[in-house]
């Protein structure tokens, strides 16, 4: 009977493409006879999703067999590439890291890593900058998604968690409020928890410029101004303040600084506040009014209160607002900071970031720096210092302090602000390294790439949004001669003579080493085995035990800073760095589609998702379009002080007047990053990616 049967391949896998990463079936079928196999996708049930997958899971598959990939490791010979072998691309990367770092210096290298790298590959990305190229610059793409959120839950909580609270206490909130998070397009599968809360008699409060899938559900659409998200949460907590809607006690028993914000707030004018936002007094109030009413609640933020040059102190407003009416640390009660990136929340655990070590150690902090030495076997001393923000080593390389960079699992020319100048920067390294599966706009610029598997070859554990982490298993064999991350890394290493400290056998290896590095800290990893998590359904993290059964729900006796209370704190109304004039006279903000996925490289290369949205798009509002002669589906020149980029008008109400708004899917001359901000939160040092100044005109071709 051979040849006969059906040959079929199940793989239990997750979706790659956000943080609540849905489990999926993929089922590859080769017919008698057939040249190529059927691939089918089913939904599979966890506990985040629900046995729920949304069309880029139910699509992923296609990018991770798409005849694009990479298959061999390519050099650079004048304007293309030529397929060389790993053992030559091995050996150039050896010597001229070398050279250069003898040269200039160790930290003339940097790396740059990225929030979908599974857990193993972020942490190994820390060590190996830091053990092997023995350079103080790594940083990683996460700074653009969570790092406001974390700079502020570990500063008022004294921990940064994506959420507080099991997705599952959703249903059980009555007050909701969901500040520049559009959940329907960016996580689609946690709609039907905001649906079941509603049919629960939760009262929704949307804060967004933009009317969106998410906001449709919404009892209350606050359209605030993009960049005004810090001043409307003052607002709220002024009508709580001025409505004695404050949990006392708690105030008391719970948290600091609360003379401090209630003199702060006393001398806020809410009229003044209704003309900076946007948003009317009266609306401002029914939502305090429902939010500090309602018996539990609920605040959720994403990129549109983080992505901005005051991103950390307009999430501490918006905690401030969960600490004052004491929700949070109770079923129904809490926040949720809501990421984006499919590992966003472990990425940001195992040291990718340039000031921080495994388990969210410190790396200017000696206990911290010492713990960590030991789990690597090196000397203190031997670790380099602490690094810079993602931006500011794209200024570096601007600024040819760095000379070579190797970038992994990330599209910095795309997905970072001011991006003719982070080009500029690219094209005048003396070495750039990038591994990707396809050729992205970053890696077309490349002297090496590198080809690395994807989501359906490669082992490793991610953590969703929940904080639950999650394995996923890949039966795939890799595409070509494509390698895991974490084995180029090590076979890197070995070139560079430090070969020791990176001989890992599997991701389990590496997992089995994370566990030691995160113990004690912040994200205490300890108590997860590979085998908990073939068994259980996830496990929480912090989980110090192997009998530990993780912990879903956070603060519900004390907050992880030492004296065990959160920390309140007076938040100034935000300036934005560059208002509208008569030269730029709208706002430009920028978000996500439905169907694509951070810069597009995988998305772009579904043909299911290229197929219904393959270009971007500017949408506009009809009153702009009169004043600026611009048609539906007209080609529009948007234009900052920065850049000029062409894409399609698509003209809509969703819209304020003042604002466009333009996706952040596409690259070259559709990359609306050539039109954003330099400028970063002081802080955190997140670029304000969601408000600058433009201007638009029809586009006339030459
Ligand atoms: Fe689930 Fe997110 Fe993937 Fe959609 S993109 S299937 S919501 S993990």
């Amino acid at each position: 009977q051979a040849g006969l049967t059906p040959v079929v391949n199940v793989l239990d896998t997750q979706c790659p493409f956000c943080s609540v990463q849905c489990k999926a079936t993929v089922t590859e079928t080769w017919a008698p006879g057939a040249s190529r196999p059927v691939y089918t996708v089913e939904p599979k049930m966890n506990a985040a999703s629900e046995g729920r997958l949304c069309i880029k899971g139910m699509n992923a598959y296609q990018h991770a067999l798409s005849g694009e990939r990479i298959r061999q490791p390519l050099r650079r010979e004048g304007e293309g590439f030529v397929p060389i072998s790993w053992d030559e691309a091995l050996d150039i990367i050896g010597k001229r890291v070398e050279r250069l770092q003898g040269i200039y210096g160790r930290d003339t290298v940097g790396v740059y890593g990225g929030g979908s790298l599974t857990n193993e590959s972020a942490y190994l990305l820390g060590k190996f900058a830091r053990v092997a190229l023995r350079t103080k610059y790594i940083d990683y793409n996460g700074r653009f998604c969570m790092s406001a959120a974390a700079s502020a839950g570990n500063k008022a909580f004294g921990v940064d968690r994506g959420l507080t609270n099991p997705l599952s206490d959703i249903e059980l909130a009555k007050c909701i409020i969901l500040a520049g998070t559009n959940i329907a397009e960016c996580q689609p599968t946690l709609m039907p928890y905001f649906t079941r809360a509603k049919e629960n008699g939760s009262y929704l409060i949307v804060i967004d410029p933009r009317e969106t899938g998410t906001s449709k559900l919404a009892d209350l659409h606050l359209k605030v101004k993009p960049g005004m998200d810090a001043a409307l949460a003052n607002g709220l907590q002024k009508v709580l303040l001025e409505e004695g809607l404050l949990d006392e006690q708690f105030l008391r028993e719970r948290t600091n600084g609360f003379d401090a914000l209630q003199a702060h707030l006393a001398a806020l004018d809410l009229e003044e506040i209704a003309g900076l936002t946007g948003v009317s007094a009266a609306d401002i109030r029914k939502a305090a009014l429902a939010f500090g009413q309602a018996p539990t609640g609920m605040v959720f933020t994403a990129r549109g209160v983080e992505q901005q040059t005051d991103g950390y102190m307009a999430v501490r407003a918006f905690l401030n607002l969960v600490l004052m009416n004491g929700k949070i640390g109770k079923p129904g009660s809490g926040y949720g900071a809501v990421t984006g990136q499919g590992n966003g929340q472990g990425g940001r655990e195992h040291g990718q970031k340039a000031d921080q070590l495994p388990g969210y150690r410190l790396i200017e902090n000696p206990a911290d720096r010492a713990y960590i030495a030991d789990v690597w076997d090196i000397e203190p001393e031997d670790l380099p210092g602490k690094g810079v923000s993602a931006y500011e080593m794209m200024e570096k390389v601007h600024a040819q302090e760095i000379r070579a960079l190797i970038i992994m699992g990330s599209n910095p020319i795309v997905s970072n602000p001011n991006a003719n100048l982070v080009e500029e920067g690219l094209r005048k390294l003396d070495f750039l390294v990038v591994a990707d599966m396809f050729l992205s706009e970053t890696a077309r610029l490349a002297d090496l790439v590198l080809p690395c598997t994807s989501y359906l070859e490669n082992d490793g554990t991610l953590t969703n949004l929940e904080g639950r982490v999650l394995l996923r298993e890949a039966k795939r064999p890799p595409i070509g001669e494509s390698r895991h991350d974490w084995r180029i890394m090590g076979d890197i290493a070995e070139k560079l003579g430090r070969g020791q400290y990176f001989r890992f056998e599997s991701a389990e290896d590496i997992f089995e080493e994370l566990r030691v590095a995160s113990r004690g800290g912040i994200a205490d990893y300890y108590g997860i085995t590979y085998d908990r998590l073939r068994r259980e359904e996830g496990v929480y993290w912090p989980c110090p035990s192997t009998g530990s059964a993780g912990e879903g729900r956070l603060f519900a006796e004390r907050f992880a800073h030492e004296d065990g209370r959160a920390q309140l704190i007076p938040v100034e109304n935000h300036r934005l760095p560059e208002s509208a004039d008569d030269a730029y006279p709208l706002y430009l903000t920028t978000g996500r589609v439905l169907t694509q996925y951070l810069t597009g490289v995988q998305t772009r290369r579904s043909h299911t998702l290229a197929a219904r949205d393959f270009e971007s798009f500017v949408q506009l509002h009809p009153k702009a379009a009169r004043t600026y002669g611009i048609a539906d589906g007209e080609l529009v020149r948007v234009t900052s002080r920065r850049g000029s980029i062409v894409v399609r008008g698509r003209i809509t109400t969703d819209i304020r007047p003042d604002s466009v708004f333009v996706p952040m899917h596409w690259g070259d001359t559709q990359n609306v990053n050539k039109l954003t901000l330099p400028e970063l939160d002081p802080t955190c040092r997140m670029p304000g990616f969601k408000a600058c100044a433009v201007r638009i005109e029809p586009y006339i071709s030459e």
